[in-house]
């Protein structure tokens, strides 16, 4: 027997080299995780830089005029760690906003950092500062490869264009030129690799997520997750001020499908009830498997009147399910939200049911 494989979940396909396609709709969260974790890492890079351009002032390295670029750091970054620190604080939400605020942290550092190099500086080189902040942001910071594309290619064409202004050599400025444009495609491919990698974490945890909310039988949501979710949706009605109706189904007497069939045949049938659900309900609504053969169907901003139709046309439509000779019916119990907490509300739907079980099944019951 060949071993089965395994479907790799990660990068492999040349045509995935785009993180947006890869993530499809999972993108925008990616985006707005790895912005907030940009804040907090910037947090960091800033106040560290702080401690050291602080330093730098008190202890200044001797032949070198960079008081004024110092304080124009020390400000900037000032500045920065307050916007920053207010965007995380006030959670400002919008990604838009987030990427502005790191694209312009990244830009005034490039800009001061390239200040520090054009500075009368004797025989000192102050380049490999310039590339040192590259290498650092570049490793911790997530962008768009666009974005970063952009940023990276500005500070090379400028690095090089004001080269000639304060280094007179013609080879020496020939090797610094090539260095950086190595050095920029080197980062920019480095930070590609690492936000891919963490684009692929990222789709692995939200898939492992969402398997924990499921039933792995027949992909509803589990019975947790449907009692999270009923919580939730008083909640939101009671705010809105919108209706909420719910369906509690039970089939009917599957024990015997089960006993004459098979329990193989018998989750077949199951499986087909709950395809028959899917089709016969909105996107909006919300199917749980709330026990074995029990579902629990939340109509959101639904009155019970239309909540009722959607139920009797679920009911007839499981009634004409017929695999190879074998059908089930159902029974069910429908309430509208009134004041009551989540858990009575699943108590009244419960009670329904229970009616409808006594009244012969094959129905629904509405509160
Ligand atoms: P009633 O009309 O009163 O609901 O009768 P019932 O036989 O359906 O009774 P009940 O709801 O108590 O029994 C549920 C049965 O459903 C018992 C259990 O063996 C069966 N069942 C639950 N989950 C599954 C499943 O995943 N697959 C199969 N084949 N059977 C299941
Ligand atoms: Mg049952
Ligand atoms: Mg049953």
């Amino acid at each position: 027997m060949s071993p089965q494989r395994v479907p790799y979940k990660g990068y492999r396909r040349l045509e995935d080299w785009s993180i947006k396609r890869f993530l499809g709709h999972h993108y925008t969260s990616f985006e707005h995780e790895m912005m907030d974790a940009n804040l907090r890492r910037l947090l960091v890079i800033d106040l560290m830089l702080m401690i050291t351009e602080t330093m730098l002032l008190i202890v200044p390295e001797p032949g070198i005029a960079y008081h004024g670029i110092l304080i124009g750091f020390l400000i900037a970054n000032a500045i920065l760690i307050v916007v920053i620190w207010t965007t995380i604080d006030f959670s400002i939400q919008s990604t838009a906003w987030r990427q502005a605020v790191v694209t312009l942290d990244l830009i005034l550092k490039f800009v001061l950092a390239s200040a520090l190099s054009m500075i009368s500086q004797s025989s000192h080189d102050l380049m490999h500062l310039v590339i040192g902040t590259m290498y650092v942001m570049v490793s911790v910071i997530y962008l768009r490869n666009t974005i970063y594309g952009v940023l990276l290619l500005m500070v090379t064409v400028i690095y090089i264009a004001i080269l000639p202004f304060y280094q007179p050599d013609l080879n020496h400025r020939f090797v610094v030129s090539g260095n950086l444009v190595i050095f920029a495609l080197g980062s920019w491919v480095v930070a590609y690799l690492i936000n891919r990698d963490r684009a692929a974490t990222f789709k692995a945890k939200v898939e492992l997520e969402d398997l924990l909310k499921r039933d792995l039988m027949t992909k509803l949501y589990n019975h947790d997750t449907i009692l999270e979710l009923v919580s939730r949706e008083v909640e939101a009605a009671r705010v809105d001020g919108q209706p909420l109706s719910m369906l509690l189904l039970d089939l009917d007497d599957f024990k015997l499908i089960n006993d004459q069939h098979g329990h193989l045949k018998g989750d077949e049938v199951l499986l087909k009830v709950v395809e028959v659900l899917r089709k016969t309900t909105r996107a909006t609504d919300l199917i749980g498997r709330y026990g074995g053969e029990e579902f629990l169907i939340l109509f959101t901003r639904t009155e019970l009147p239309v909540a009722e139709k959607i139920s009797e046309r679920i009911r007839q439509a499981i009634e004409a399910v017929d695999i190879s000779g074998v059908s089930v019916t159902v029974s069910g119990g429908l309430t509208q939200l009134n004041e009551e907490s989540a858990h009575s509300f699943i108590k009244a739907a419960d009670d329904k049911l229970y009616e409808a079980k006594r009244a012969g099944k094959n129905q629904i019951m509405a509160a």
